[in-house]
């Protein structure tokens, strides 16, 4: 494990680091408290800190409660040492986030099992924030076809909705469904249903540009959320993700189907005074709107910010 050592003495400094480095560890050691502070505060800091009390810059109290203030950063665990024995000062170290202490003069073994016990302590933490990355994960995935979920895309949205209002770029929410789906079930089975979910979303992943979000939306249905597109592109930008996904068959169990869907995309300009449900109600619409004129095909209208303007007819 890589081991911050602060230690304005230079004899005591090299002590500890030449033990540090007989117990396996790699040891980053510096003198004074500013630069242990720019290490721990830097990229992939280390996770052990053994910090002396009095030091010039930062001393180690001061450290810590820097540390302590930090959000979202990876846990240090903190050891202090010092020549100061009496309570309050101990309890004082304590309050301002160390982990452990140690009074000098120490024994090595004593340090030796305090930082195995901060070691522990250390790789239970790595091991929640890796536990933690995977519920995330999980949370915001699809479980069949692994896109964004239905909160995740609609979370970015809401996202989408707010940086371009604030940056005044356009933007265009779309919802595809895949036409006749339950026929798919129904005729071939519900694997080949699944097979036609899971390749229709990579089909339209794989159009995407990289600033765009695809999702699941709820069964059959496909929400797309794309960045920066001018009026004059939209239906371009429609009909692209339409034959990417409808373009070729698709293979199932050594079946070819032809698989088509219907868009209805919003364009919303930046200036617009949308909610996120008057989005997905007009993009709805659309939808209904290309399923009614026939299927496989894109409905592409601008946003209508007033209840009262005429409105797309469901067909
Ligand atoms: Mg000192």
């Amino acid at each position: 494990m890589r081991v911050l050592v602060a230690e304005d003495d230079a004899v005591s400094r090299k002590i500890l680091e030449a033990s540090l480095r007989r117990w396996g560890h790699e040891v980053i050691a510096v003198d004074n408290g500013d630069d242990a502070w720019r290490i721990l505060s830097g990229d992939d800091p280390p996770r052990i800190a053994v910090i002396d009390w009095m030091m010039p810059g930062l001393d180690g109290p001061e450290v810590c409660e820097q540390l302590q203030m930090r959000e979202g950063q990876p846990f240090t665990f903190v050891l202090i040492l010092t020549a100061k024995d009496n309570t309050d000062d101990i309890v004082s170290a304590l309050i301002s986030g160390a982990d452990d202490y140690l009074t000098k003069p120490y024994h090595p073994q004593e340090l030796r099992s305090r930082l195995g016990a901060g070691i522990r302590l250390v790789n239970l933490t790595l091991e929640l924030e890796e536990a933690n990355a995977k519920l995330y994960e999980a949370a915001h995935t699809d479980f069949l076809t692994k896109i964004p979920n239905r909160n995740a895309i609609l979370s970015r949205l809401a996202d989408q909705l707010s940086r371009s209002k604030r940056s005044q770029t356009p933007f265009v929410v779309a919802i595809s469904d895949i036409d006749h789906f339950k026929s798919f079930n129904d005729e071939h089975g519900h694997q080949t249903g699944d097979d036609v979910l899971i390749q229709v979303a990579q089909r339209l992943v794989r159009v995407k540009r990289e600033y765009d979000a695809v999702g699941r939306y709820g069964g059959e249905e496909f929400l797309l959320v794309l960045d920066d597109v001018d009026e004059a592109s939209i239906t371009p930008v429609a009909e692209r993700f339409r034959l990417g996904v409808g373009g070729k068959p698709i293979e199932s169990d050594g079946r070819l189907l032809p698989v088509t869907i219907s868009i209805g995309a919003l364009w919303v300009p930046p200036e617009s005074t949308a909610s996120v449900e008057m989005l997905l109600h007009q993009a709805d619409e659309l939808l209904y709107r290309a399923k009614s004129e026939g299927r496989n095909r894109c409905c592409v209208e601008q946003f209508v910010p007033d209840e009262s303007a005429p409105r797309v007819q469901n067909g």
